[in-house]
């Protein structure tokens, strides 16, 4: 279980410190590190890169509101579609929105069985989708899309609309 080894873990020696410290400068250099105010942000978005398990102050968050992309703001995933996987990143059984107009886009399966999934409107990335989500009976869609919670900001919900 989990999100999985990332195109990354090649960078081998300085491992996260490393990675960060790389996006800071990329995002420095390019000067587009805003509005990314985190380099874990930025390397996952942009590079594909996977945040430490259990990082994340999503992961636990019950919260009524939507998460969207912390890149373009997009409106990916609502807080009634989020469940405690286990697993250490923030999961959800669906995006807001299934299918065609979905605002999550999933890649191809890999060979291990999961889908990569990205911003449809940034091409940011992510995390995957595994299926091995609650069933249907368990009120789920038997999918788990497995979120780097760096990826996303959180709006709360401030009204019962
Ligand atoms: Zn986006």
């Amino acid at each position: 279980m989990g999100c999985g080894v990332s195109a990354f873990t090649g960078l081998g020696r300085g491992g996260r410190s490393s990675v960060t410290r790389l996006a800071s400068e990329e995002g420095a250099s390019k000067g587009s590190l805003s509005p990314f105010t985190s380099p874990m942000a930025y390397a996952v978005l942009n590079w594909g890169f996977t945040e430490p398990r259990f990082s994340s102050r999503y992961n636990y968050s019950k919260e009524n509101g939507t998460f969207t992309c912390k890149k373009c703001g997009n409106e990916l995933y609502r807080s009634d579609d989020k469940y405690d996987s286990g697993s250490g990143w923030p999961s959800f059984t669906s995006a807001v929105v299934e299918g065609e107009s979905s605002n999550v886009e999933k890649k191809p399966r890999d060979a291990t069985g999961r889908f990569e999934i990205v911003c449809k409107s940034c091409g940011g990335h992510l995390g995957h989708v595994f299926p091995d989500g609650p069933s249907k009976a368990k009120g789920g869609t038997g999918w788990r899309h497995c979120v780097n919670g760096a990826a996303l900001d959180f709006s709360k919900k401030t009204s019962d609309e």
